[in-house]
């Protein structure tokens, strides 16, 4: 292991982050020159995007995602993860040694039911640091969507629903609103199969210090094009559901046989953008699509969900449009859908089931 030898020197140390602003990366890190990491550089530099908010002069260069997800105050031994940036593929990981440690709670002593661990108090919902935090400083948070341990989207009711995706919203808002964070990652994963460790409902968020690789490459495309897919909308045999300005849609090359892409019909940045009214619609709508998905499994179905918004660097990235993306990891009940080898030994993804009859299908449960 490395740990004594400078980053910048042994490892190409790009990060997978772009620049605060979507503009020029800043700094030192000798990976974001142009010429030298040519895709960073085509993404992020020279986008010319201008800036929502003046540049924050109290940003710690420590945060600089070129350099490491973490540099405590303690120096190396506070560090949480280290990126490290494959010298053959260019893919960029964040090694974290101490997560691998982390326990997997049963329900009888779960952390996250009113009066466990995590939560002493009774609750509606809560956010709090994660315990096992893949980042440093506060920046990765658990929100309980419930206080029930049995609860899910689809059975806690369209209130607690609301609660729910309020608490998202505060999130977004509050996280995206540190000087230290430059893209809030909103996501869950539901289900062992998808590599919960607690069964409680909840998702998590990180705070991210830049724009992580994809929803730059979302948001470069839809600039290089000069137009937003999220706006234009699926192909009407695709949908699976609307409610109010949301729709529900099977994307049209999906990765799992069973994925679902949520989106307001018009061109809103954020939660926090979308108003209450906006945010009731979409609690509305993940509680039916994911009650459909759980009839069609005939139980709970293992999936990741994330969302997507504009970055919280303060750029104005007028290409960003909210969305989430659910993907159910199991092809059948019980039976998960593996990415196999000729697939990322390729780099081209295979589907067993048309997108236009999956969503035939969720549209019919
Ligand atoms: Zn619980
Ligand atoms: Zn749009």
């Amino acid at each position: 292991m490395a740990a004594e030898a400078d980053v910048d020197d042994r490892r190409d140390g790009a990060g997978p982050f772009h620049a605060p602003g979507g503009g020029p990366a800043r700094g030192r890190c000798r990976a974001h020159r142009p010429g030298h990491h040519p895709r960073a550089g085509a993404v992020g530099g020279g986008q010319g995007v201008p800036a929502r908010r003046p540049a924050r002069p109290g940003r710690d260069p420590r945060g600089d995602p070129c350099r490491r997800l973490s540099a405590g105050r303690e120096g190396r031994a506070a560090r949480v993860a280290e990126l490290r940036t494959d010298p053959l593929t260019g893919l960029t990981v964040a090694v974290d040694g101490r997560r691998q440690a982390r326990p997997r709670a049963r329900s009888a002593d779960c952390p996250f039911c009113p009066g466990g661990l995590e939560a002493p108090e009774e609750y509606r919902v809560r956010r709090f640091p994660n315990r096992w935090p893949a980042l440093d400083g506060g920046r990765c948070e658990v929100l309980l969507y419930a206080p029930e341990h049995g609860a899910s989207w689809a059975t806690m009711g369209l209130q607690q629903a609301e609660h729910a995706v309020e608490l998202w919203s505060e999130c977004t808002e509050e996280l995206g609103a540190r000087p230290d964070v430059g893209y809030v990652l909103l996501f869950e994963n539901r289900g062992a199969d998808a590599g919960a460790t607690v069964d409680h409902p909840h998702g998590q968020a990180f705070g991210l210090p830049g724009v992580p690789p994809a929803p730059a490459t979302q948001l470069e495309r839809s600039r290089a094009l000069g137009r937003c897919a999220l706006c234009e909308g699926p192909a009407k045999e695709l949908v699976v559901a609307e409610e109010g300005g949301w729709r529900a849609w099977v994307p049209e090359a999906p990765l799992f046989p069973y994925a679902l892409r949520l989106a307001p019909r018009v061109h809103l940045p954020d939660l926090p953008g979308a108003g209450a009214a906006g945010r009731r619609e979409l609690a509305a709508l993940l509680t039916r699509v994911l009650g459909g998905v759980d009839a069609l499994f005939g139980r709970p179905a293992p999936y990741l969900l994330w969302v997507h918004q504009r970055p919280a660097d303060g750029g104005e990235w007028p290409w960003a449009h909210l969305y989430l993306e659910i993907n159910v990891v199991w092809r059948a009940p019980g039976t998960p859908r593996y990415i196999a080898a000729g697939e990322l030994g390729s780099g081209m993804y295979f589907t067993p089931l048309e997108p236009e009859r999956a969503a035939e299908t969720l549209r019919g449960v």
